[in-house]
Parts: structure tokens; sequence; C-alpha cells
């Protein structure tokens, strides 16, 4: 009840403080009911966002900076995020003064994230992990409607148990064979009186100047752990198939160096029907090239010479082509029809797609003759052509040019 008493009185002191102070989920742009992953992610892309090495001479981003490492701070422990819950900013300056957990140095947050020093590194002489490289596989299906998914690899991750230091209690002690410099001096004798002076690694503490007695039961105190982490992956339509689209260090993590960056190479799969209705679509396999899509249609001998027919064609997103032809309206085999904004939606490099532009459908007609026939059916055929084939037969010789006379004609 002290408690809840003395709260009482610093609501009375300190009404500003409590109109300053930015609400902590506001500020990481999360829910209420966050989780602790969210909070994660949250912290992961806001850091990076407002670091002050990415807003050289920006007071306001700086700030940014150091509340978004104080509201991460704040969430992520159970028994503070209750006491915010609950009490607001006072309620956490209470418990601060009553003994609790003190804020980290928001660059030592940082640090524990991406590694390094905390910075970032441009310029400031840190060293820089690989670049990881991981492949994607998209349906045409995505690329065409657009999709946010998620996608996990498996990644060299900063212990969270020790926090990088691959100390089971925090204690980490200089090393006293080479006092912390990693490297031991030995004299060699050449020839009498001549010596020479060998820098070797120290065996001791493997070159890193630091022993740790009990080690993280986690990572066995190589600081880092091999871990599954997921990403969430934005899509946008008509992106071009083999886009690169990089995630700022988020490639392997060492507390020796600034995470590289990982690269998602999106390419796409190839076309399966998929299960759902809305996958069971034509346009599953529509082949992509560029901006334009390609289908090809079968059409039997009778509809491609007389017409008289419709398709349906579902497109990638379930709305329908209507492809056909009125009677008497002959389609040549192999022939291409352009269906002009039935392509892929284009994307561009700045802003995406606009609604409007999209490439155009290609539809190419395949026509099939039947191999068998009924006799009934062939001799009435045969009667048809006799009788028509004389009358008003092409001359086909005429037509090609070609200096061969002949007397065969044909319909
Ligand atoms: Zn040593
Ligand atoms: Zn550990």
């Amino acid at each position: 009840m002290l408690f809840f008493s003395s709260f009482c009185l610093l609501l009375c002191i300190l009404p500003l403080a409590v109109l300053c102070a930015e609400d902590f989920y506001k500020l990481l742009g999360i829910d209420k009911s966050a989780s602790d992953r969210e909070i994660k992610k949250a912290y992961r892309t806001l850091s990076k966002q407002f670091h002050p090495d990415k807003n050289p001479n920006d007071e306001a981003a700086h700030h940014k900076f150091v509340d978004i490492s104080e509201a991460y701070e704040v969430l992520i422990d159970q028994e503070t995020r209750k006491i915010y819950d609950q009490y607001g900013h006072d309620g956490l300056a209470q418990h601060k003064q009553g003994g609790g957990p003190q804020h980290h140095d928001p660059f030592d947050l940082f640090s524990r994230f991406f590694g390094g020093g905390g910075h970032f590194g441009h310029g400031g002489g840190q060293r820089r992990g690989p670049d990881m490289e991981v492949r994607v596989d998209v349906p045409l299906r995505d690329f065409y409607n657009g999709q946010e998914t998620e996608f996990s690899i498996e990644r060299q991750q900063i212990c969270e148990d020790c926090e990088g230091s691959g100390s089971a209690d925090g204690q980490v002690e200089t090393c006293s064979v080479c006092g912390g410099r990693g490297m031991k001096i030995q004299k060699m004798m050449l020839a009498p009186g001549i010596f020479q002076q060998m820098q070797s690694m120290c065996d001791s503490c493997g070159g890193k100047g630091k022993t740790i007695k009990h080690a993280c039961p986690v990572c066995k105190g190589s600081r880092v752990v091999k871990k599954a982490s997921s990403h969430s992956l934005h899509i946008e339509k008509g992106m071009p198939r083999d886009m690169r689209i990089p995630y700022e260090n988020e490639a392997d993590e060492s507390p020796d160096w600034v995470a590289g960056d990982l690269v998602v190479h999106l390419s796409e799969k190839e076309p399966e029907l998929g299960r759902e209705d809305e996958e069971r679509t034509d346009g599953t396999f529509f082949r992509r090239k560029g901006k334009d899509l390609f289908w090809r249609e079968v059409l039997s001998l009778r509809e491609a010479w007389l017409g008289d027919w419709t398709r349906n064609l579902t497109h990638l997103d379930g709305h329908v082509v209507r492809l056909g032809r009125k009677r008497g309206q002959t389609v040549q085999p192999n022939s291409v029809e352009v269906i002009p904004e039935e392509g892929m939606p284009i994307w561009h490099e700045e802003g995406g797609h606009s609604a409007e532009e999209f490439g155009a459908l290609h539809v190419e007609y395949v026509v099939v003759l039947p191999d068998q026939m009924d006799k009934a059916m062939e001799k009435e055929f045969w009667g048809v052509w006799e009788k028509w084939r004389k009358k008003s037969g092409v001359d086909l010789a005429k037509d090609s040019g070609r200096p061969v006379k002949s007397s065969h004609d044909e319909l």
C-alpha cells in the first residue's frame, strides 16, 4: 500500500511528465496485446530507422532512438511491462527508484541485436559481417495479386541468454596469460646474442583476450547460436521475377561485427495446381515474360474454321477473360491474339504498381485435327469436298508464285 500512496503523491507532483512521455506501445507501433516476438520485431525495424548513424545531425531522430530503446526494455520485461500497463510512466519511475533495473545504454542494446559496437560502422572502422543471400520461390499468382508472406531462415544470432557475453553469470575476465591483448610475444634466439620477437595468438583465450569461468549453458560460451528467424516478405504487384530485396543488417550476427545484409532473391515457382479453389485457375499456367503473359488455347478443326465457340479463362485473381468467335469467324492455326490490359501489373522501382497499368495477354491458338473419324462421317465430308473443290477451289500454284504448272486445286 505504501507503493500506492507514494504513487498518488507522484501523480500530483509530476503532471507534466505524464503529458510529455509518449506511450510505449504507440512509440513501437504495436498493440497492447503484442507478443515478445512482435516487440522485438518492432525494435529491430525502428532502431535501425532512427539510429543516429543514419540520421546525422537530427536531434529528433536521436531522441526517438533513445525512446525506442527504453520502450523496448520496459515492454520486453514481464515485471516492468505489468507496472507500465497499470501505472504508466510514473509507476516505472517509482519502480526504478526502488531499485528496479536500470536502462542499458541504447547503443549497447542495439549491439545486442545487430552486433558490433552499436553502430553501423560506415567509416567508423567497424567490422562488418558477410552478407547473406536466400532464394524465395513465389508462385506467379503472388506476383500478380501481390502478397504479404513470411519466410524463415537459419542464421547465426547473438545468444539472448547471455546477451552475447558467453558467460552464465555475466562475468568476463581479462585473460591472465596475455593480459587481454590476445597475443603473446616470444623471444627466439636466432644466433648467439641475436633475438627475434615472435608474436603469436594466445592459446589460453583463443585470441579474444578474455576468459569466461562459467560458460553460458545455451551457447556454451560461443556467444552465438544457430537459430531459425522469420522475416516478413512483401511482394508488390508486378514485381520482377528476379527481384532482390535487401534486409539491412539481418545476416549472421556476432558480437565481433555489425551484421551484414540479408538479400532475398525472388524466383518464380514452377506452376502447380493448388488445393484451394482460388489456386485452381487457368492463370496458374500462364507463362510470364516481363509485363506480358502467355497462354496456349486449343481449338478443334470445326471451331477454328467455322467459329461459334467461347472459352472462359480464369485469370490469376479469379476474374474471367472471355475468348470466342462468332459463326463464320476463322482462326488460323498458331495465330496469336493480343488482349490488352490482361497481362501483368506494371511495376515501377519508385512507387510500385499504379492501378491502371497492365501488360498484355498473348493467346496462341493451336488447332487440333481429328485423327479418327466415323466411317459415315468421313464419306459425307469426302463428298462435300469433291463437290466444292472444282467449283470454288483456290489455285495453290498460282498463289505460291512458283513456276510449276499444276491443275491441283484445293478449298
Ligand atoms: Zn589470452
Ligand atoms: Zn549464451
